[in-house]
């Protein structure tokens, strides 16, 4: 982790709130008008809504921190703006837009060949909404993914790296026999405190531990 940084919030030239964040951009650069304040420097474009918001809501996940292991599989957490999935065996890409290229794209054949020494993961895409939980999908289903998966790194990654990704591999945790509980608890302690996010998601696990979908 780098060196921790600072957003201020600032209202008529006051600074009425500093946050410790962990990643800057400067992309958008200098003061943003947040509601009736002004968020000083670090900001990013709320996509969906065309707002800014304080950049001290995200955080960067590039797949590196380890959720849990269980086995000969270890299963991590990214969000798809910084994934880094080379190495991986599998992406579980529950956002539905990872793409993961072979490294090198060239019109000499020979150059392709390098392309074999770089392992390119098997992208398994979702189609879930965020800030949803995936309906009635149950235990047996997240049993057999696992079963599916080979040893090794799995990635789970969404838009943001916290709802869907804590989700589903909360998910994955209960289908190895993890309370809903515990599972939210190590998501939240060894990966990120935001991962899954909001009662939606809170309440499948607790369902889907409880035995409630097929
Ligand atoms: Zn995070």
């Amino acid at each position: 982790m780098s060196k921790k940084k600072f957003a201020k919030l600032t209202r008529n030239g006051k600074v009425v709130m500093e946050k410790e964040c962990d990643y800057l951009d400067k992309s958008y650069g200098g003061v943003v008008k947040y509601g009736n304040d002004y968020m000083e420097g670090e900001v990013a474009r709320d996509w969906k809504g065309g707002k800014d918001y304080p950049r001290y809501e995200i955080c960067t996940h590039n797949g590196s921190e380890l959720i849990f292991t269980d086995g000969g599989k270890e299963v991590y957490g990214a969000r798809s703006y910084d994934i880094l999935a080379y190495g991986a065996e599998v992406v579980l890409d529950l956002v539905g837009t990872v793409t993961v290229k072979p490294l090198i794209s060239s019109g000499a054949p020979e150059f392709l060949e390098l392309n074999k020494m770089i392992k390119v993961p098997k992208v398994v895409r979702f189609d879930w909404k965020d800030h949803e939980a995936p309906g009635n999908v149950g235990m047996k289903f997240w049993q057999a993914l696992w079963d599916i998966l080979p040893d090794g790194k799995i990635i789970c990654c969404c838009a943001g790296g916290h709802g869907r990704t804590g989700t589903a591999a909360a998910s994955l945790m209960i289908a190895r026999g993890w309370s809903a509980e515990a599972a939210i608890e190590q998501v939240r302690s060894g990966y990120c405190s935001k991962a899954i996010e909001g009662k939606d998601q809170e309440d499948y696990l607790a369902d889907l531990a409880a035995g409630m979908f097929e």
